[in-house]
């Protein structure tokens, strides 16, 4: 990642506007732009060769005014200490824009999964934990997936604190199998989450959804399932692609059968498609919504002005520089902010931690009616707030959903006599 998209920047430039929106004063943007704590970890990973390889993760603690830290886990090879708090920082405002009672963490261990047996992954996965264990817990910290990490290391997460705790803490991970404690809403719940807000966005600029063109970058569990149920909608899935590259249908992709062909070979590339394309070629098609479901800075000063697509529904977290914005802003780009768009998945964590503590009580289908109402709800909440409150031209809806979720975490740290 190179040094001028430094996400913790772009996470300070951020909050720095809404504080002026919500005309605060410097004093709060510095108690802000700082995590509470960011505690460091060396895994000394015995390989299965015998040899011993050296990982470094993090957990990074935003801020826990509104209550225990909350926010995943990524295991990739170029994370670093500065992504993990930036990403932190974000949680912190996803979760209060969602009226959650959460504050922000992230964590992050620097290595490229793939390349692990799973021998080798559970072993890194628990001695992480463990290092961390310290800070996390039912009521602290409550960790979930993120980039590469899925059920099965939640699952080891738990297992592992429940080890060292002597105790049964369903409730420290979020995003566990269902035999564990979750919920299949859970898995669906990003993607799903994401197809909502581009269905309400849709309604908002079009209409409707329905006969819609869509592409989406990255199909993972968020792109994949945000392409699903986009799909179920009505919407034209024309392309889709994986970090190989992408796929495209004029008439339309089937999500499902190119999730399938990946799962038999590995990537999207080998679905007989119309034409393949590059990442860069998806991201600047002609389409009506595209959904950046990969990872951040994809869209970036160099390429904004070719954006074509009319609303921009960020499934990843941060897909889009700042700057890069301020380009989609000025030509009419409607972009659904992440903190907004991809909160779906900690929506339904809280519902499964809620779940956990009252010994599992929740059915499926109540599950997913809430968050389909908090998506709608949030949703509705975050564009009446740019269009009374804001001069639309200048401000976009992340500057609203930003403005919300600060003023909420303000009020929280005045309440309990930080500030
Ligand atoms: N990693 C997800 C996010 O960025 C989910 C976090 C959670 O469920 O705690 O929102």
């Amino acid at each position: 990642m190179s040094v001028e998209h430094d996400p913790l920047v772009e996470a300070r430039k951020q909050l720095k506007q809404s504080i002026e929106i919500l005309g605060l004063g410097d004093e709060i943007y510095q108690v802000l732009a700082v995590p509470d704590r960011v505690l460091q970890v060396k895994i000394p990973l015995k390989m299965d060769d015998g040899s011993v390889k050296v990982f470094i993760g993090w957990r990074s603690q935003h801020n826990g005014a509104l209550g225990p830290y909350k926010g995943g886990v990524r295991y990739h090879p170029d994370v670093t200490m500065n992504e993990v708090i930036a990403l932190s920082m974000w949680m912190t405002w996803k979760n209060s824009l969602a009226g959650l009672p959460y504050g922000g963490g992230k964590g992050g261990i620097r290595v490229d999964p793939h390349r692990l047996s799973k021998s080798e992954l559970e072993r890194l996965s628990r001695a992480y934990f463990e290092a961390i264990s310290d800070i996390v817990g039912v009521d602290q910290d409550i960790p979930a997936p993120d980039v590469y990490t899925d059920p099965q290391v939640m699952t080891w997460y738990f297992d592992q604190f429940s080890r060292v705790k002597r105790g049964q803490y369903f409730g420290v991970v979020t995003g566990k199998p269902l035999e564990v404690g979750g919920l299949y809403t859970r898995i669906i719940a990003t993607g799903y989450g994401t197809a909502i807000a581009a269905r309400e966005v849709a309604k908002k600029l079009f209409g409707s959804v329905e006969g819609r063109t869509v592409a989406v970058q990255g199909y993972g569990n968020a792109g994949y399932y945000a392409a699903k149920f986009l799909h179920e909608m009505g919407a034209i899935i024309v392309a889709v692609s994986d970090s190989r590259g992408g796929i495209y249908n004029s008439k339309g992709l089937n999500p499902d059968e190119v999730k399938a062909i990946k799962n038999k070979t590995g990537t999207v590339l080998n679905y007989p498609a119309e034409k393949k394309i590059t990442n860069e070629e998806l991201l600047e098609l002609d389409v009506d919504i595209l959904v950046p479901a990969a990872i951040e800075n994809v869209i970036t000063e160099e390429n904004a002005d070719r954006i074509k697509a009319k609303a921009v529904v960020e499934a990843a977290n941060g897909p889009t520089t700042p700057e890069a914005e301020e380009i989609l802003t000025k030509a009419g780009i409607v972009v659904v902010p992440d903190i907004l768009a991809n909160a779906g998945g900690v929506i339904m964590s809280h519902i499964e931690w809620v779940n956990n503590r009252m010994g599992g009580w929740i059915t499926e289908e109540e599950a997913q009616r809430r968050l389909e109402y908090k998506m709608v709800t949030n949703f509705n909440k975050v564009w009446d707030y740019w269009e009374s409150k804001l001069d639309k031209e200048k401000y976009n809806m992340r500057a609203a959903a930003y403005a919300i979720a600060v003023d909420r975490v303000v009020a929280a740290m005045r309440l309990r006599g930080w500030i």
